[in-house]
């Protein structure tokens, strides 16, 4: 291991209690998407104890920030971009942790509060380490991730140019590997997501006379699940994408049928062409169906999230970095991308950059997922999600090879 990688580790290890005290911090108080007052606050204070100018604020609720910190050493003279989430979601928290959220309603429940500690103490680590790296490194802290929005927010006021961005790198807490282990893939990590409203009309006829009308619940019923036939009949077995209904609304009474419905639900999928794919067979199937079932059917779509597509450079650099950690256990090579949305792909859309995993269950401890009541984060953790991404960021700024 080279001796900078030596100083990192070592210094890693002195600045974790601090680290982990700013997680419990942020935990203890946790904040709602574009309400992040205090969180951006105690973020501005630890950045400008580190020895960093102040950050520019970021976005309509001016909760997101951006730092930067320019390297003193000559050298190839790139700009990388760290990205963390830093808000909360509207759930009440039952984890039993000491440090459990005093907000009632309010919980990290995604693990953002270690996002933000994480890239913080990172922050910390790579200003001191400034002599060490040509160019520089530009800290996202984003705001409004959970209702998303704070990353376009980010990219609109042009955080990505001033210097230019030359990659970007972001990690996400995940309980279903453990700690010491880091999750990566070459392709997508998270799914593009378009929200899906059908409507059926029909004619009213009372239920015990049925022929006289057009019965819009038998129809939207028989769409729901003919839709179904979608990811296992049109779809490559290898690719990945889904329909999902999450809301019915509609009918009139016990005895009625007709009455208009609405079906609300999504589209998940990885790739442009199978984007297009079923935005197409949805409507074709819904109006189809329904047609043939004598009701009148209107569909919308509307995107909402793009998905990440990372770059296999920038992952093969966090691979890299990984190995050379000592608390880093295994590099989990991840089967399949997670089905979520994820705003940081609007970072991705600018620049190439990696997401990655960071293992967050205790070993052999329980399972508990995120967005859930229990959700937990092992603070031990904390050291290896900051180790490897500092220790990537400084591989990306020394690296002389042409990017
Ligand atoms: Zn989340
Ligand atoms: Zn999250």
């Amino acid at each position: 291991m080279d001796e900078l990688r030596k100083i990192l580790a070592r210094r890693v290890r002195e600045i974790t209690p601090d680290v982990v005290a700013w997680r419990h911090r942020i935990h203890e108080n946790p904040e709602l998407s574009f309400e992040e007052k205090d969180t951006s606050a105690l973020i501005e204070e630890v950045l400008r104890e580190s020895g960093i100018d102040a950050p520019r604020r970021i976005g309509r609720s001016g909760t997101g920030l951006c730092a930067q910190v320019k390297g003193t050493a000559e050298g190839p003279g790139r700009c990388v971009g760290l990205r963390a989430d830093i808000d909360a979601l509207p759930i009440q928290e039952q984890s039993g942790v000491p440090y459990a959220s005093k907000k009632p309603g309010v919980f990290h429940g995604c693990g953002h509060d270690s996002h933000t500690a994480i890239l913080m103490g990172t922050a910390r680590l790579l200003s001191e380490l400034r002599g060490h790296f040509s160019g520089c490194v530009k800290f996202f802290f984003q705001h409004g991730e959970e209702r998303l929005g704070g990353a376009s927010e980010f990219i609109e006021a042009g955080v990505m140019e001033n210097p230019h961005v030359d990659g970007v790198m972001a990690l996400h807490a995940l309980p279903d590997i453990e700690v010491g282990e880091i999750g990566v893939r070459d392709d997508f990590m998270t799914a593009g997501v378009d929200l899906l409203k059908i409507t059926v009309e029909g004619k009213q006829a009372h239920g015990g006379y049925p022929h006289y009308g057009v019965d819009t619940i038998l129809a939207a019923s028989t769409i729901v699940t003919t839709l179904q036939t979608l990811g296992s009949r049109e779809l490559a077995p290898t690719d990945c994408a889904l329909v999902t209904f999450g809301r019915i609304e509609g009918g009139i009474s016990n005895s009625y049928i007709g009455g208009p419905v609405v079906l609300e639900g999504c589209i998940r999928y990885l790739r442009k062409t199978t984007q297009e794919l079923f935005h197409r067979r949805v409507r074709e199937i819904a109006e189809q169906v329904g047609g043939g079932l004598r009701a009148t059917v209107s569909v919308e779509i509307e995107p909402e999230i793009i998905p990440t597509a990372v770059d296999r450079q920038w992952v093969d650099r966090v691979r890299r970095a990984a190995r050379g950690v000592e608390s880093v256990k295994r590099v989990v090579e991840l089967p399949s991308p997670a089905m979520g949305g994820e705003d940081y792909a609007y970072f991705l859309e600018k620049a190439p950059g990696a997401l990655f995993r960071l293992g967050v269950r205790t070993p052999g401890g329980p399972h508990c997922p995120t967005h859930s009541i229990n959700f937990y984060v092992d603070d031990r953790a904390i050291p290896v999600g900051m180790e490897v991404l500092a220790a990537a960021t400084l591989d990306a700024l020394r690296s002389e090879e042409r990017e």
